[in-house]
């Protein structure tokens, strides 16, 4: 577990199942491939497939990738690390959105 070979195979892998649940979920509900929400990690609008909860958060696909992959190298062992990292980037997103919302009206509503 401790060379970079090992963990290189460990994302592949988590990469992969990550991957494999995105599609299983559109297989399943379709609409998920173009339903959207707002992930709590990254922010950003996102496909509902493959998203997750995690202690209460809904992560989109990418952010499920990074928090599997952070569980699995044991970077963390805690969503809220992840969330806490990710803050910067979180709030950046979450601006410029109310910004875009605002130029826009209210016309995807
Ligand atoms: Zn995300």
């Amino acid at each position: 577990m401790n060379n970079n070979q090992d963990k290189l195979e460990i994302v592949k892998n988590t990469q992969k199942a990550v991957e494999q649940m995105k599609n299983d979920d559109i297989e399943q509900s379709p609409d998920h491939a173009y339903e959207t929400f707002q992930c709590q990690c990254c922010g950003q609008e996102k496909i509902v497939a493959g998203s997750l909860f995690y202690d209460g958060f809904v992560l989109c696909n990418e952010c499920v990738l990074l928090a599997e992959v952070g569980f699995a190298l044991k970077k963390f062992d805690n969503i809220n690390t992840l969330l806490d990292s990710m803050e910067d980037k979180r709030f950046d997103n979450l601006y410029s959105n109310i910004f875009n919302q605002q130029k826009s009206g209210n016309e995807n509503s």
